[in-house]
């Protein structure tokens, strides 16, 4: 096949996931020539994507924005109210806001990328002053995983555990029917704004994740006990992506990493989406001052801060559910800037630091404690096997 050289942009953005969306919308809004490849660009991103409503830049519109929860609730041993504002992002609306008009986009999958050019698997070339890698996260293999089964329920349903504009981001009764012995999972519950609510079981940092039919049959367990039964034609949601990705070194060669693919995958919560919107304009005016973003985006805090919550995550992915409880107990315990050091800030070393320490000191049974720093039963659950999907699912 003839190779075709295309024009020269500034930037080349290959991926239009949201982080690629924004990088470009927010690119071109800077006065930048873009060049942006996705295979599909302009399918609507298949996931609900959610965060804290104080985390979304304020560039963003309000109709981005598909509902909010004042107070989120989580349960652990006991119910606790989170006083902090959590949204729900609607999907039509985030990709409107973020137009790529004026780009160049392309529709084709990149095959080779260099610092300064894209060759796609078609033969055609794109040279840009800088390449911006935003192609997502392949697969997870063996690394540690978030996976989740997601079921849309419609609002009436729903009643009996999420009413009106309630959601519920960690539940960690045990009323999944998972035994002492089993890996554990928790429930994620909020309404999208659409009549529906979505009620999502959710596993974070084993190995290789948890399979999509054991947190089904979790799922339709824990809602039944809330009496709430499904048709079985509710539409579904899968999630299954690696949490380990970490922020590339500085002054590499190769093309820029950005958004999950660049280190914005919070190791601990499996979210990257407000972090990715929220570095764009950092990303954007690195390149314009002709510097390496990378340096900007990672500085030693903040690359102390992903190192902090990689531990958590090693935690996170050896606890049973009991013990899991109870560091979430002890955690939602500590203080808004603790929280926020875990969950959101990039660059609170200290507060992180702090709130980790505190966690684990105020973890009980004291036993327990061992386990949350990897001195006993480091790898619980690495060669622990699931039982395989078996046509006697439970139906709902
Ligand atoms: C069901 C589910 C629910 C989730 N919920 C949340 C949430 O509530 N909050 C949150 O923050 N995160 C959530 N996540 C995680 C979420 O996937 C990621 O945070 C987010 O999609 C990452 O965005 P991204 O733009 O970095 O990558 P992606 O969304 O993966 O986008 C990558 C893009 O690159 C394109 N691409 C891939 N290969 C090539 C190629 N070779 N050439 C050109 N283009 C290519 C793809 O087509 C895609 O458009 C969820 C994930 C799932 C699956």
């Amino acid at each position: 096949m003839a190779v075709s050289r295309d024009r020269e942009s500034d930037l080349c953005v290959v991926g239009l996931g949201p982080a690629g969306r924004a990088l470009a919308h927010r690119a071109l809004c800077a006065g930048l020539s873009v060049t942006a490849i996705d295979p599909r660009p302009d399918r609507l991103w298949p996931p609900t994507y959610s965060c804290w409503l104080d985390e979304l830049p304020a560039w963003l519109p309000a109709t981005a924005i598909a509902t909010t929860i004042p107070a989120p609730t989580i349960w652990t041993t006991v119910r606790r109210r989170i006083d902090r504002p959590y949204c729900v992002l609607s999907k039509h609306g985030l990709r409107d806001a973020l137009p790529v008009d004026g780009a160049v986009v392309v529709e084709g999958r990149a095959a080779q990328l260099t610092a300064h050019q894209v060759t796609l698997t078609d033969g055609r070339v794109f040279d840009a002053t800088a390449v911006l890698d935003t192609r997502g996260l392949p697969g997870p293999g063996r690394r540690r995983a978030a996976s989740a089964h997601g079921v849309f329920v419609d609002e009436g349903n729903a009643a009996p555990m999420i009413a009106g504009n309630e959601g519920l981001l960690l539940d960690w009764r045990p009323e999944n029917g998972a035994g002492p012995t089993e890996p554990p999972s928790f429930l994620y519950a909020v309404p999208i704004g659409d009549g529906t609510v979505i009620f999502e079981e959710t596993s974070l940092g084993l190995r290789g994740g948890m399979p999509q039919h054991e947190l089904r049959k979790r799922l339709l367990t824990r809602l039944t006990a809330h009496g709430i039964q499904l048709t079985g034609t509710e539409p579904c949601e899968a999630a299954h992506y690696p949490l380990d990705q970490p922020p590339p070194p500085k002054g590499g060669a190769g093309p820029i990493a950005f958004g999950s693919r660049g280190g914005a995958m919070h190791p601990c919560t499996g979210y990257s989406v407000a972090d990715s919107l929220a570095l764009v304009d950092t990303a954007v005016g690195a390149l314009q001052r002709g510097r390496d973003p990378i340096i900007d985006m990672w500085s030693l805090p903040a690359r102390a801060v992903y190192w902090m919550r990689m531990r958590g995550l090693y935690g996170l992915g050896r606890l049973t559910t009991e013990q899991s409880a109870a560091m979430f107990d002890a955690f939602f315990a500590s203080s808004p800037r603790g929280q926020r050091a875990l969950l959101s800030a990039r660059d609170d070393y200290a507060g992180l630091g702090a709130v980790l320490f505190d966690t684990v000191a105020h973890t009980w049974p004291f036993r327990w404690r061992y386990d949350l720093v990897g001195w006993t039963n480091r790898n619980r659950w690495l060669n622990y096997e699931i039982d395989p999907a078996t046509t006697s699912e439970p139906r709902p």
